[in-house]
């Protein structure tokens, strides 16, 4: 053990501790050297938003595997607020949040961990994750309404892990101007855009050729028009790959999801429009690729599996062992690549406008979308008419090219009152 050697000066109350000047080094010293090698860092503090969601809970199974090197300090929840309880029972958060005050207003929290404070309302997210506790940000939420907490978290420099896409189609070009204003990091969930992430780490940008995403095709990928026509909702929520929520399950049966993810792309990577392709790609292993000027293509690859990219956002730049499937090379299986058809994928056509028309127009395709969908769930509005209805309220709006937040969130107002019009109640 190390003992300080100090003289007390005569007389005095033992206040005044006179250390040799060479001491403090040798304890600097070999505290670093023996001490420090066997302490665990601190736990990265994590506020996983739209904790009940897919993502969400896969985010908890990763916090879970991490060996105390992730914490789940606030979970967030809209409507399923039972399930929220039981992550909170399990997890201990600082913060619970329920979003929907309606439903929160009804429900018995008597159950509520004492260590756990219950904020309600939607202002509670953006209020928590500009909280000192936090270091983290998942953002899981699932559509436009994830905006504003992604914002906030940005706004005060804290780690962004973004799942929700739609932020970024939104209101791309002032929050990746917000995240570099800020010196903030924004990292992708999205497994096509961890995949680029990951394969431009081989290169420069300046020696980026194009981006290449990926798509399984979802589940109509060989559906005649007619068949495409007659699509049920049950048939829609059925995707042959993923299990996702409803919204993005709906979004990649129109290949609407593949849409959004260009102008995703076109956001965080900062690259042209022109500079992304899609390709078919129905066993979903190879995640996107980077293609570079001399020709080498650069893929990530591994089983379908969002706790990968969600890890990797969250110990990133480090890679740690987890919970993800692993590819089984003892075992024989191909990988096929087809060129994505824009006849038979429509939506890819509006995605890649999108993108290169920036300004209002990835906030009216997101909403008219995010109205479309709904009204399908409801059963409103049929399979097919999703993208023509979408097309139509794109057409029909009045484009500005450098809108302010405030603007974008008009913008998406006044896109889900037009899409109405398509909506047989
Ligand atoms: P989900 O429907 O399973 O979960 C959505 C979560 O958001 C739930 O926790 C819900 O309570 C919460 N929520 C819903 N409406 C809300 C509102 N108005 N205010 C606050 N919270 C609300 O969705 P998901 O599949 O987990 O997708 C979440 C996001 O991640 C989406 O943006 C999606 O595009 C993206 N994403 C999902 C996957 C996937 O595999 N599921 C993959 C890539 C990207
Ligand atoms: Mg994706």
């Amino acid at each position: 053990m190390l003992r300080l050697h100090s003289e007390l000066p005569t007389g005095a109350s033992g206040a005044i501790l006179i250390i040799p000047t060479y001491i403090p080094t040798l304890c600097t010293l070999l505290w670093c050297g023996c001490v420090l090698p066997f302490m665990n860092p601190p736990a990265k503090m994590v506020a996983v938003l739209g904790s009940t969601g897919s993502i969400g809970t896969s985010a908890l199974e990763v916090i879970q595997a991490s060996k105390g090197r992730l914490r789940a300090v606030a979970l967030s929840a809209h409507s399923r607020l039972d399930q929220l309880l039981a992550q909170a029972e399990q997890f201990r958060p600082r913060w619970a949040i329920a979003t929907d005050p309606v439903a929160a207003e009804a429900f018995d929290w008597s159950k509520l961990p004492e260590e756990t404070e219950l904020l309600v309302g939607p202002a509670a997210l953006v209020e928590v994750v500009a909280r000192d506790e936090v270091d983290l940000v998942l953002a899981a939420i699932v559509g436009r309404a994830g905006l504003e907490s992604t914002w906030a978290a940005l706004e005060n420099k804290k780690t962004v892990a973004l799942a929700n896409k739609e932020t970024l189609v939104v209101a791309g070009s002032l929050v990746t101007q917000l995240a570099r204003d800020r010196g903030a990091l924004l990292l992708p969930v999205d497994s096509e855009h961890s995949a680029i992430f990951q394969a431009l780490q081989a290169g420069n940008p300046v020696e980026v050729e194009r981006l290449v995403l990926t798509a399984s095709g979802g589940p109509f990928r060989d559906f005649s028009p007619d068949q495409l026509k007659q699509v049920t909702v049950a048939e829609a929520l059925d995707h042959p790959i993923w299990d996702m929520g409803p919204k993005i399950t709906v979004d990649s049966a129109t290949m609407m999801n593949k849409a959004l993810e260009i102008i995703e792309a076109r956001w965080l990577f900062g690259i042209g429009a022109e500079q992304i392709e899609v390709v078919i790609h129905p066993q979903s292993i190879v995640h996107s690729m980077v293609e570079f000027v001399d020709g080498s293509v650069v893929a990530q690859m591994s089983p379908p599996d969002m706790r990968l990219p969600i890890q990797y956002a969250f110990t990133y730049p480090e890679r740690v062992a987890g919970v993800a499937e692993r590819l089984d090379f003892g075992r024989a299986f191909s990988l096929e690549f087809e060129p994505a058809d824009p006849e038979r994928f429509p939506a890819l056509e509006l995605g890649f406008e999108c993108a290169k028309a920036g300004g209002s127009a990835g906030a009216v395709l997101n909403a008219a979308n995010e109205g479309a969908v709904e009204a399908f769930l409801a059963g409103e509005l049929h399979f097919t008419e999703i993208v023509p209805a979408c097309r139509s309220v794109l057409q029909s709006h009045c484009h500005e090219a450098e809108p302010t937040l405030d603007q974008l969130i008009e913008f998406d107002r006044w896109a889900r009152e037009e899409i109405l019009s398509w909506v047989c109640p």
